[in-house]
């Protein structure tokens, strides 16, 4: 994690932006009046127990360990709209009674076997992005817990060119593996929306899928090796391209959510950096005409690296967002107009690679989006895509400032099936929420995630109790759509419940079965993934 992560909010000072006037004006338009300024406590203000780690474990670590108040309070939550809003109000019951930095596959493990003997819950900590409260410290009946800050684990260990595989330390940053593979000419591709913080450890762990995957793949398809420190042992997967021995182990450690133990290294495929990359936007008459072609470019294998459709009220959003609120008054909105599409659904879509290989790539591609009723609206609109693609999050800080409610979820299903889960998810927020917008943005030849954003006046001093209302509506209908419960924000806490309906009651007793032979005491994130009980 950055050491100057904003506690209560996102990212960090030096780089928030702020919304301009209009903007806020968009917003009210939708919300009504929004409250002047609110913020959040001092950090000296927020409520912590004291520390009760074990001394056997504290004085053994103490050169690798914290319980300062700015590492604790820093290390209690995740980033979903609920822990903002605990953490923005000073609630910090339940903070790690500290947090441990271990520098190596070998400290990670002397600290779970003096954590194991001294019954200490262990959260692994990647990027602290986490958007389901998978960083929750639960207790479930240990005395103490720690946070297990994977950040030191930040080499790049090996770099085969020739193989196109990298080897990584579990706690390395995205922004920094990509940093350093740009030296050699080379790029991981995954950039989800919360990239500039995220570790590729946490992204392994959560089966994380970035704003390229349908280009590059999603993590699960990046990785093909790693090492995970489970506290009865390590399980060591070494980079294979394929085999046939057994059960892919692989993937039981993709997604394990710090549940098996922590992810301590990782071998990725990676890509040469594109030579040159193309964004540009495109409209749709509506949101179906748009999904439609994305389905024919994903089934005739000719999708770009990048294809994102937003919904009506996401394209209005968008205009409004960037400064078009009133998009019909403008040459856009006229030429919009004539063709047909302005009250309709913006995609953009984007290819990388190399320049010969983009041009054909791309004509391909435009022969269905304009068969399928698509609009081009240029490179402009992909450029802006490109300068605001990690801005969202610093706009949820100025949201919830003026008392917003806004939050995403998301999940995925079959083409057949897509619109009627658009729908019916659709429905359980607006009862809730008056804002509600959606996009498309992986697809895969036999469905799509959809992603929703939703926003309300937030009930001042009920903001949980409202969220719960909202997120549980939302999941019913998911589950009852036979769609998956999480496309790519993984289980956590807040989606563990829904696990077995998912895959089954023998499907969970089997991964109670695999923690209970990898975790023995059960030291590692408890409280996650696997539903209670
Ligand atoms: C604004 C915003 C935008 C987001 N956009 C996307 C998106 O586009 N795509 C997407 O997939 N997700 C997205 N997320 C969710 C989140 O960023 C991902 O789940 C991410 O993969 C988490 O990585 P992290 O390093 O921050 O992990 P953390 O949040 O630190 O941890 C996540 C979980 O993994 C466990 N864990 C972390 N590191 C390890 C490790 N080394 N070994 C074992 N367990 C570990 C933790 O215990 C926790 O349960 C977004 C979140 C936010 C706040």
């Amino acid at each position: 994690m950055a050491p100057d992560m904003r506690w209560w909010g996102w990212g960090e000072d030096a780089s928030a932006r702020h919304a301009p006037p209009d903007v806020i004006a968009w917003f009210e338009g939708e919300l009504g009046p929004l409250n002047a300024r609110g913020g959040h406590v001092a950090l000296d203000d927020v409520r912590l127990d004291p520390p009760e780690l074990p001394e056997v474990v504290r004085s053994r670590f103490a050169e690798i360990l914290r319980d300062d108040r700015q590492a604790r309070v820093l290390h209690a939550r995740g980033k979903s709209y609920p822990d903002l809003i605990r953490q923005r109000a000073g609630d910090g019951a339940g903070a790690p009674d500290a947090v441990l930095t271990p520098r190596s596959h070998e400290e990670v493990r002397a600290v779970l076997d003096a954590c194991a003997a001294a019954g200490v819950a262990v959260v692994p900590f990647g990027g602290g992005t986490s958007v389901v409260g998978g960083l929750e410290p639960l207790r479930e009946g240990f005395s103490a817990l720690i946070s297990l800050d994977m950040g030191a684990l930040d080499t790049l260990e090996l770099l085969d060119e020739r193989s196109q595989l990298a080897v990584v330390g579990g706690g390395i940053r995205a922004v920094e593996l990509d940093a350093r593979l740009a030296e050699r000419g080379f790029t991981l591709g995954h950039f989800p929306q919360s990239y500039e913080h995220v570790s590729i450890g946490g992204c392994v762990a959560t089966r994380s899928a970035g704003q390229a995957s349908t280009g590059y793949g999603r993590i699960d398809d990046l990785v093909v090796g790693a090492r995970l420190a489970a506290p009865a042992g390590d399980v060591d997967l070494r980079a294979q391209p394929a085999s046939a021995a057994g059960p892919e182990l692989r993937r039981l450690v993709i997604g394990s959510e710090g549940v098996l133990g922590p992810i301590t290294q990782v071998a990725v495929r990676v890509r040469p950096l594109p030579e040159l990359t193309r964004y540009e936007g495109w409209m749709f008459p509506s949101f179906g005409a748009g999904a439609e072609v994305l389905r024919r470019l994903e089934q005739e294998d000719i999708a770009p690296d990048v294809a994102r459709l937003s919904d009506e009220v996401e394209t209005r959003m968008g205009f409004g967002l960037a400064g078009l609120g009133s998009v019909r008054a403008t040459a856009l909105g006229a030429y919009l107009r004539a063709r047909g599409v302005a009250h309709g659904a913006a995609a953009i879509v984007g290819w990388g690679g190399g320049e010969d290989a983009v041009r054909s790539r791309r004509e391909t591609a435009v022969e269905v989006l304009r068969d399928g009723g698509g609009v081009a609206i240029g490179q402009q609109a992909g450029k802006a895509w490109v300068r605001t693609r990690f801005a969202g999050p610093y706009l949820r800080d100025e949201l919830m400032d003026r008392g917003v409610l806004v939050e995403t979820l998301e999940t995925a299903t079959t083409w057949t099936q897509l619109f009627r889960l658009y729908r019916a998810v659709g429905d359980a927020l607006r009862t809730h929420a008056p804002l509600v917008a959606c996009h498309i943005s992986h697809v895969y030849p036999t469905g799509a995630s959809l992603y929703f954003t939703f926003m309300a006046p937030a009930r001042a001093g009920k903001e949980l109790e409202q969220w719960g209302e909202v997120k549980a509506a939302a999941s019913r209908a998911i589950v009852e759509a036979g769609a998956t419960i999480s496309h790519h924000h993984a289980v956590g806490r807040d989606h563990a419940r829904y696990l077995a309906s998912e895959v089954g009651e023998t499907g969970v007793a089997a991964l109670r079965a695999l923690k209970r032979e990898l975790d023995p005491a059960g030291i590692m994130n408890p409280g996650k993934l696997l539903p209670p009980g």
